[in-house]
């Protein structure tokens, strides 16, 4: 179905806005500009494969980029791997922050990493339009953090990177954690207490069958509900509203008012029904959900010679396949065909 409203109708009018056949607006576009990554975290790169896919150019990124936009994309995520690692990141930021939504607004800027770069980059990214970033942490101990990341040395890495974003004002800054049980939930109430120290909104992450290996089971997940029970017992929690439609973390506040936490439940609370997003992996592919069996050879496209028109109609026939949730722990379940690392966050 593709809605059409009166400035957008006529000669001169972009390409309607994204919508899927179950009527969910898509405004969030999520790129991965490469599928290196600098850390071996356990739970996501449990074997030796190194990076799979091809990078495209930056301004092939930012043609298809700027399709989506005039499709009705408000906001841009940049991941990977490990998108600190493209030498012209801050180029294609800067170039990123001068496009215009349909509605003549600033695209929300937003980017994803494990940090280890954060320190020399926040600043240049943020001078170049970057609005916020997301820093991937999984412990708030150094041991516990290496044995995960398998890269000695990198938790006072990444802590330095935490603060020179927050120095930079790259915020609300947002750390993840994937929890597995087991592995790091031994660190939930200490990392309630590092979102007050350091002023940071920590949002748990329920462990999601993306790894390479084999490793996920229902039983690693450390679901919602204990989440919430565990941290209420040291510092008591109130359920704050979502700041925005299709927001993916549950929201909770102290009740003290100092500070914020936020989880993501995929697998016991799935939120597919108000999903908004599409991603676009390192090679120029559309997956229009995180466990897609298919993709869309968009650059493919490009490469072929088809007109900007072409392809943002290929994106809205794409986006109208949308899947319409995920089936995780459902019998017949089946992985995803490419594993996180190789589809970004
Ligand atoms: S699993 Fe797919 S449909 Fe569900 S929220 Fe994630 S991307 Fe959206």
């Amino acid at each position: 179905m593709v809605t059409a409203s009166p400035i957008l109708s006529g000669p001169f009018a972009p390409a309607a806005r994204l919508t899927d056949s179950y009527g969910r607006v898509i405004h969030d576009l999520r790129v991965s500009i490469t599928d290196r990554c600098n850390y071996k975290c356990v739970y996501c790169r449990t074997g030796e494969a190194g990076p799979q896919y091809p990078e495209l150019a930056i301004d092939e990124y930012l043609r298809l980029i700027r399709l989506f936009v005039s499709l009705g994309i408000t906001k841009v995520r940049l991941t990977g791997g490990e998108p600190l690692l493209r030498r012209s990141l801050v180029d294609l930021v800067r170039e990123l922050a001068n496009l215009r939504t349909l509605t003549g607004e600033p695209l929300d800027l937003a980017l994803t990493t494990n940090g280890h770069l954060l320190d020399s980059l926040a600043a240049p990214l943020k001078a170049a339009g970057l609005n916020r970033v997301t820093v991937s942490m999984d412990a708030v101990d150094a041991p516990t953090f290496e044995r995960i990341t398998r890269i000695p040395g990198s938790f006072q890495t990444v802590l330095g990177g935490v603060r020179a974003a927050r120095a930079a004002g790259l915020t609300p800054l947002k750390i993840n954690c994937v929890l597995l049980r087991g592995f790091n939930d031994d660190q939930i109430e200490s990392f309630a207490h590092f979102a007050r120290q350091e002023d940071v909104v920590v949002r748990f992450i329920e462990f999601m069958p993306l790894e390479e290996g084999r490793l996920w089971s229902p039983e690693i997940v450390v679901p919602l509900r204990e989440i919430v029970k565990r941290i209420g017992r040291v510092l008591p929690l109130v359920e704050l509203p979502p700041r925005e439609a299709g927001e993916t973390a549950r929201r909770y506040g102290f009740t003290d008012g100092r500070g914020e936490i936020g989880i993501i439940a995929p697998v016991t609370q799935a939120f597919c029904g108000a999903c908004s997003r599409v991603r676009l992996t390192s090679d120029g592919k559309i997956r229009t959900c995180l466990f897609s069996q298919v993709e869309h050879d968009l650059y493919g496209r490009l490469r072929a010679g088809e007109s900007d028109q072409d392809l943002r109609d290929y994106i809205h026939r794409t986006v109208q396949g949308k899947e319409a949730r995920h089936h995780i722990g459902e019998p017949g379940f089946l992985k995803p065909s490419r594993s996180m690392v190789h589809i970004g966050g």
